[in-house]
């Protein structure tokens, strides 16, 4: 697994044109297509604290501003803090004609908090003890707070006289694309009291749109001045002592007061986590979505190009020198539970899948425990058979080396777990070529290719030795639909490029 946080040596050309690792990819099951970070839509599922576990609802979650109110962290290392307990002797006033002395002190139980890593604690900067565990701790105001209240203010009303526009505009289109996405879009506005506000501007506007501005009271927009404040007059004479000034990462974290000096940090409320689900933007299928519960690492789906699409791995290289010929050994893997053969093909193939044989006596074989159960939400089939024209980017690569690609193809079996922890010798009877399979194992299998970089490459410009060629492997599509009763034999193209090295020598 290490593998995959290396260096992004072998890279796959998702559909919108961007390149990316195995590890950052996605496969969704129903286009037969690769899917990057861009051509998939991420939705927050849910809200969690890293450290109390609590999961909230996003009404809730917006009220309390993205922010746990139990768990505080570090102002300085950003670590959870934790309460600690403390006695303090509580000296109760003698009555009056008796010797002080004689009066017991009852030790009382206080609370503060305290970071385990740098030792910062709320005595430090001056926050008085709390008596009880839980809290109390005193907030700290925000010196901006009215100003910003009161933008917004202005941005909700702005937003939703934005999304009824919207909605007045593009009732045709389905759903799904036109939901504008506002800040403030699940904001119920009747009990804001702008609905009035609303309707009153849509009455008098019509047809002819007028700026919004004329009906909504604008808040007085900031003005910049000369005028600042003057500088300290020590402050170029004066040394420095840095362990009394914050960084500017601990000012950032709290950006309302942005504190100079460390004895001003204040303990800072916990951020909330989010779980994420990723949709396929063309079919709206999820391709992953997690367990809810914050305390679950599963998911309920996980279509991770690497359970789907064969791994390539770089294995050595011979040096390289431009116009000569080196040996490149690949690996293969077949993540997949069924049998697939892979081609090699040249860079310029055009990309159509073709769905090879539909085998109806085909029975169906295992489930891949991976792929889990198809997303609960849905959406029906006449909404989620919408044509969208995702942009595509040009590929910035180009390759330069030539490959000799080998005429025949490679078949790797099966993933089988439990072939993995055999260690006698496989047997196989694959009628493989000596020249291009130089070792196999379970789904795994080694070929050699001959690169040649172009004779253009300088030794000296120190630029990486890039190969391209697109991979056709055979995928057994599971999912029965009322056509497709039996699994479907599929033959699907993806383009890799290859960083094998750099040039060593001119010859
Ligand atoms: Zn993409
Ligand atoms: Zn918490
Ligand atoms: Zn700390
Ligand atoms: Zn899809």
């Amino acid at each position: 697994m290490s593998y995959l946080n290396q260096p992004d040596y072998v890279r796959y050309v998702c559909n919108c044109g961007s390149l990316k690792p195995i590890s950052k990819i996605y496969f969704c099951r129903y286009c037969f297509k690769i899917r990057c970070g861009y051509c998939v839509c991420h939705e927050v599922d849910s809200h969690y604290c890293p450290n109390c576990m609590e999961n909230l609802p996003p009404s809730e979650v917006r009220l309390k501003r993205n922010k746990c109110s139990n768990c505080f962290e570090c102002p300085c290392c950003f670590q959870t803090l934790s309460t600690r307990a403390g006695h303090v002797p509580l000296r109760v006033a003698p009555p009056e004609g008796e010797d002080s002395k004689d009066v017991k002190t009852t030790p009382k139980k206080v609370y503060y908090l305290s970071c385990s890593l740098c030792r910062w604690t709320s005595r430090d900067v001056g926050i008085p003890d709390q008596s009880v565990a839980t809290g109390g701790w005193p907030e700290q105001e925000n010196p901006h707070i009215s100003r910003i209240n009161a933008l917004i203010e202005y941005h909700k009303i702005l937003a939703s006289i934005e999304k009824q526009k919207c909605d007045k505009k593009m009732y045709s289109l389905p759903k799904y694309y036109y939901t504008p996405i506002t800040l403030f879009e699940r904001t119920s506005f009747s009990r804001l009291g702008h609905s009035n506000l609303v309707r009153s501007y849509w009455l008098r506007n019509g047809q002819n749109e007028k700026p919004v501005h004329q009906y909504v009271n604008q808040p007085p927009p900031a003005v910049a001045s000369e005028e600042v404040e003057e500088l300290r007059a020590g402050i170029f004479t004066e040394p420095v002592d840095i362990t009394k000034i914050t960084t500017l990462e601990q000012r950032l974290r709290h950006p309302e007061v942005q504190a100079e000096n460390v004895n001003e940090l204040r303990p800072q409320h916990r951020q909330f986590f989010v779980k994420k689900s990723l949709r396929c933007r063309v079919c709206e299928h999820n391709l992953i979505k997690p367990d809810l519960c914050p305390h679950s690492i599963k998911f309920k789906v996980q279509l991770a190009a690497f359970y789907h699409v064969p791994e390539v791995r770089i294995v050595t290289c011979e040096p390289l020198r431009p116009g000569k010929s080196s040996e490149l050994l690949l690996k293969f893997c077949n993540p997949t539970p069924h049998q697939t053969q892979i081609t090699l093909l040249p860079l310029d193939t055009p990309m159509t899948s073709v769905v090879a044989v539909v085998n109806e006596k085909e029975e169906i074989k295992q489930e891949d425990g991976q792929q889990g159960s198809e997303s609960p939400n849905l959406l029906p089939s006449i909404v989620r058979q919408v044509p969208v024209a995702v942009e595509e980017k040009p590929i910035e690569i180009t390759a330069n080396a030539d490959l000799v690609l080998p005429h025949s193809s490679l078949i790797l079996p099966r993933k089988d777990d439990a072939a993995e922890y055999d260690y006698s010798t496989d047997t196989h009877n694959f009628q493989d070529d000596p020249k291009l399979v130089i070792w196999r194992k379970g789904n795994k299998a080694v070929i050699k290719l001959h690169v040649t970089p172009h004779e253009s490459i300088e030794e000296n410009e120190s630029q990486p030795v890039i190969i391209g060629f697109v991979m056709q492997y055979g995928y057994v599509n599971t999912i029965t639909t009322p056509e497709h009763k039996a699994p479907q034999k599929l033959d699907l193209k993806v383009k890799l490029y290859l960083t094998v090295g750099n040039i060593v020598g001119s010859a």
